[in-house]
């Protein structure tokens, strides 16, 4: 039987790490312990991010299917493999043939004997694991007005559901609106957890509200001198707003509560990993003409990096 995977053991642990801006650490011991924690406390979106696709027909999918009592299970069939991620391999993992868990144990040893154990080992079993490793942090980065996007991985079979993980830095604003498509997982850094590199976009030109078109703006820049002294007020405020924050934080103001004060020009980072369908859909919403010119970029540059297939157009809404 056939399996493919995507992600590392590593990998949970990035996806994880990324809540307080330190995804790119490698500390073998804390990164197994920590995969323990996640584990046993149940905070599981991590574990999203590793993909399974195991070779089939639609009857062993069915068979699955028929077998699955746990409704927030989620395998997709296409191009003749059922497909998968770790999170939900692990809650319907019984039902699988057995020769996968190999595979498993091979790819993410040590996620796989902590779920073997049911979260029990101890901290000597575990630093007996070997431990597997992202080989590169980034494949490519592109950068855009508001931030960056980068390709962590990707797994192409040549179906509709092949699988990529993106690192995305970008406003809060356009982290709004990437986030409204569902279909893919997020793990985003928290500003409860850290106030580790807190950066900000301030566009180069303020462009003009859009006449005939309620949310959108024309590519004119605002007349001067309001321009250049609206940019300059952005840049003050800005600069208050933070000023204000560290102040709070420093005088043991909760993060969670003075993060309020930082503007939507925040920049904040997250992993996306998302099945070809919708990665798709994201790139024909997004590079439209009506998306904003912030988020439009970014689907720009994500297709330039793993091209536009047109798997969408199966969806008729
Ligand atoms: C120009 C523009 C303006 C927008 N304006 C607004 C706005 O003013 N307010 C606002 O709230 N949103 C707005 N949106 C967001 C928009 O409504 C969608 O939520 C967003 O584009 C994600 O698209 P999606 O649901 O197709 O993607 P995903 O959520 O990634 O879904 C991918 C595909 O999976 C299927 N799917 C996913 N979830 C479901 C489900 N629950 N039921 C059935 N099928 C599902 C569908 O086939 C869908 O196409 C805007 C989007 C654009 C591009």
């Amino acid at each position: 039987m056939k399996v493919e995977v995507m992600g590392s053991d590593q990998r949970v642990v990035r996806c994880a790490r990324v809540s307080f801006g330190k995804d790119e650490a490698v500390d073998e011991k804390r990164d197994k312990r920590l995969i323990r924690y996640l584990y046993t406390h149940k905070h599981a979106s991590p574990f999203e991010h590793n993909i399974v696709a195991v070779e089939g027909d639609k009857r062993l999918w069915l068979s699955i299917l028929d077998r699955l009592e746990n409704p927030s299970v989620q395998v997709y069939f296409s191009g003749g493999y059922l497909w998968l991620n770790l999170r939900s391999f692990i809650n319907s993992s019984e039902h699988f043939p057995k020769e996968i868990y190999e595979v498993l144990r091979d790819k993410f040893p040590t996620i796989w004997s902590v779920v073997e154990s049911g979260g029990r080992l101890t901290d000597e079993e575990l630093d007996k694991l070997p431990y597997t490793l992202d080989s590169v942090f980034l494949r490519e980065k592109i950068e855009t007005s508001s931030g960056w996007v980068g390709l962590v991985d990707k797994l192409e079979l040549g179906t509709d559901m092949d699988y990529y993980t993106f690192i995305v830095e970008c406003p809060l604003f356009v982290a709004r609106q990437w986030h409204r498509h569902r279909f893919g997982s997020y793990n985003e850094i928290s500003r409860r957890y850290t106030a580790y590199d807190i950066k900000f976009y301030v566009p180069q030109v303020l462009r003009k509200q859009a006449k005939s078109n309620k949310q959108a703006s024309v590519d004119e820049p605002v007349d001067e001198p309001y321009n250049s002294e609206f940019l300059d007020r952005i840049s003050k405020l800005v600069e208050g707003a933070m000023e204000l924050y560290e102040e709070m934080t420093e005088r043991e103001v909760a993060r969670e509560l003075a993060r309020g004060v930082l503007p939507q020009f925040m920049k904040t980072r997250y992993y996306w990993t998302v099945p070809r369908i919708a990665l798709d859909n994201f790139i024909t919403l997004r590079t439209h003409e009506g998306a904003q010119k912030e988020i439009r970029e970014f689907a720009e540059a994500i297709r330039d990096m793993v091209e536009y297939r047109g798997t969408d157009k199966k969806n008729r809404l």
